[in-house]
This record gives structure tokens, sequence and C-alpha cells, in this order.
């Protein structure tokens, strides 16, 4: 077992994220090089379901006023702005059509590990040097990552340019570590995910966080630079998103596939896709309302303001939803529900009443998904513990306050319940 804790954006009222989020990591033997890759599948572009969202549903204009006379009278406040304005303002750095090939479809894997063995030349070393996810990612050199030990980089072929080429330019195989997206297989038969690992990590650290980043800066500062970023990464994210299948596109969900298994997802693994529709969705209620306005991404679409948004909120808000009822998104306890409140509340019209009752109150087959009140008094010992080791527990905790926060004023009950004060 192996707990991962990853940096995210910050803010003082804001939720907090991905402390303690986990996965439990086999050590698969790649003795034999048995991965069987499925021919692509491209998912058609879906139509919104339900009425189109009308209204900001995470920030009110008296949250955000506090959040503003936070940031002016106490200097914690002001810093964690700073933080944010600063991964804003990195991001803005990068063209809408750079961003469009740093978001790389579908087809491009996802790894969150490289290689049980590590580095191609110094072995296991690289983890005692860099730590679990050991490899550095560059946002100016996609799809490629460097090693902590001698800043060696993989793969040795020009990946961007292939895929840049629609995977028709021939791979270099003159060079010693060529990766066509599905790993550089070694004479040892071990498989070492260089492109998989890279894209991965560019989408889950800095993509998708740098997005939540944009939005928020929009948010503090009215300064529409930061809106028509993240309308056009939500725009593109949207366009990719459907097709996104984690079980026949990541190195975990092949090698789960060649043992018997399945590791489903979406861009990333299940778990942690709960962050990705999270962020996502909170980005888009921020920014929603600037759309009609943004005659530059209207162009470039070829879509009015009004089919931008269906398509955002068909294509990446119902798709994630759907995703969240099939499983293809379910985190540890408590991240699966908070991200479902998100999605539930920006889409507006999904039938959140009904959501909420769910998430609240009913059991389910599958215990991480049982309602939250129904957990209280069925998962969690008397003592407050629930049922897991101490440091998940502690994400139970954690997952527990992030859903009081973003829950309807109607539906705040947790911090009257005894049930729940004992987990602290
Ligand atoms: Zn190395």
């Amino acid at each position: 077992m192996s707990t991962i804790g990853k940096k995210s954006p910050v803010f003082p009222f804001f939720f907090l994220f991905l402390c303690g989020l986990s996965l439990t990591i086999s050590v698969f033997a790649q003795q034999t090089d048995n991965l069987y890759v499925s021919s692509f599948h491209q998912v058609p572009e879906m139509t919104p379901q339900f009425p189109l969202k009308t209204a900001a549903m995470i920030y009110s204009d008296s949250l955000v006023a506090l959040a503003l006379e936070n940031i002016r009278r106490f200097p914690t406040a002001c810093s964690i702005k700073d933080d944010i304005l600063k991964a804003a303002n990195r991001m803005l750095t990068f063209t809408d059509d750079e961003l469009e090939v740093l978001m790389a479809d579908a087809r491009v894997p996802r790894g969150f590990d490289l290689c049980a063995k590590g580095c191609p030349v110094h072995g296991d070393s690289v983890f005692k040097v860099g730590g679990f996810y050991p490899r550095i990612i560059d946002m100016q050199h996609p799809f490629q990552v460097r090693c902590p030990i001698d800043g060696q980089v993989f793969p040795s072929n020009d990946y961007a340019g292939y895929y840049q080429s629609g995977f028709k330019d021939k791979i270099d195989r003159n060079v010693e570590y060529t990766d066509d997206g599905w790993g550089w297989i070694a004479p040892d038969g071990e498989r070492y995910w260089f492109v998989a690992y890279a894209n991965h990590w560019l989408w889950y650290d800095y993509l998708l966080p740098g997005m939540l980043n944009l939005a928020r800066a929009y948010l503090l500062t009215d300064d529409n630079r930061y809106a028509a970023k993240v309308a056009f990464m939500l725009y593109r994210l949207a366009s990719v998103y459907p097709s996104m299948n984690h079980e026949d596109q990541s190195r975990y969900g092949l090698m789960s596939k060649s043992h018997g298994g399945c590791y489903p997802g979406k861009l990333v693994n299940h778990i942690w896709e709960t962050n990705v529709i999270d962020w996502a969705a909170e980005a888009y209620d921020i920014v929603w309302k600037t759309v009609d306005a943004d005659t530059s991404l209207q162009k470039r679409a070829g879509k009015t303001g009004e089919e931008l948004r269906a398509f955002i909120e068909a294509n990446l808000l119902e798709d994630g939803l759907d995703a969240l009822d099939t499983e293809k998104i379910k985190g540890n306890y408590g991240t699966h529900q908070r991200a479902m409140i998100t999605v539930q509340l920006v889409r507006q019209y999904a039938g959140i009443e009904e959501a909420l009752h769910k998430i609240l109150y009913e059991p389910s087959s599958v215990n991480l998904q049982n309602g939250v009140k129904y957990t209280l008094y069925n998962n969690i010992f008397r003592d407050g513990q629930p049922w897991e080791s101490p440091g998940y527990n502690a994400g139970w905790l954690h997952s527990f306050m992030q859903i009081e926060e973003k829950l309807p004023a109607d539906y705040k009950e947790l911090y009257a319940s005894f049930r729940f004060r004992k987990i602290f």
C-alpha cells in the first residue's frame, strides 16, 4: 500500500484537494511483453440532455467579496492569491495553439508510473533521488521525461512531432530509447512508459491545476485574459474528454487487463479522476458566463457562445456525470461524493435534488459509494474511526469537510451531527 499526496492549488475558502489520496500499487512483473493495445475508439460528439446552466453555483458574489476582504486584511490570504496569480500567469505564456498540443487527445496513453525498475540507465536509484514519482516534467518539452540523476531525456525520438503529424510521421528507430506512446521495451522485456508518464503528469500536475488557477485568478481579478484562457482549455478538454478511457489507454489499465483485471478511469485512473472532473467543473462554473462574449474562441471553434456552452456542458460535465454513474470515476470514500456534488451543482439542471439524496442518504452495493449519512452510522466505529488505516481514515475526515463545504445551505447538517464530530 502506498499513500500518495500531491500538491494542489490553495485558497482560504476554496475546497482543499488531493491530500491523502491513495492508490493501491501493485508491482507487476513484466518478464514477457503480453500487453494488448486495442484499437482507438472515438466517441461521437454529444448534445446536452438538460437545459443549459443559468447561474454560477459555487462562488456567490458575497463569497468573492469575502475573499477579497481577506486578501486585503491578511498576509496569508494575500500570499495565496499571489500564488494563484503566479500559476495563472505562467499558463498565460502558452498560446492556445501550444495548449492544444499539450492537451493531447485520447490516443496518447497515460501512465502514473513509468516502470517498476526505475530508469533504464540508473535503475531504482531514481526513486532514492527523486522519490515516488521521480522524473522531471517540463511544459516546454511535452511527452518527454528527464532523469533526476543526470538529466538525460527520454524518449530519444521526437514524439511531439509524431503526435502532431497525426501519427503519420515515421518513428525514428535509429535512436536508443524509442517510444511510440506505448513504451520502450528494453532487451530484458521490461517496458518503460516515457511518453505516457510525461503525458499523465503534464495533465495532472500542470494543465488541469493550471486551468483551475486561471479560473480562480479571473474570479479574484475580473481580468478577461484569464477567463479566455480557461474557456479555451475547457473547450479543448471537452473535445477530447469523451474518448478518454483509462483501461485501454494507460500503462496500468493495459497491465491490469493482461492479468485479467480492469482498471477504469477517464483521462487518469478512476480515483484521481475525481479531482479532474471536480477541477474542470469548478473552472467552468467561474467562467461560463464569459463565453458568450468570447468572440475569439467562438471564431476558432466555429460555434456561437451558446453552442460552446452546450458543447462543454454535454461533452465534459454530462460525460463526467455518466462516468461517475458507471464507475469510471470512483475515488476513495468521500472523494466520489465530493466530485459528484460539484459536477451536479455546476451542471445545475441534471437532477441535483435526486443526486444529493443519493449522496447523503442512500446505501450502495459499493461501500465507497454509500451515502454520507448512512456511512456515519454504518462504516464508522463508535470511537469515530472509519474502517481503513489511520492515513486513509484521515482522508475520510478531509473529504467529509469538503462535502459539507460544497453542499447547498439547506443540506448542511454534518457539523451538527455528533457522529461526524467524533471523527475529528
Ligand atoms: Zn536515469
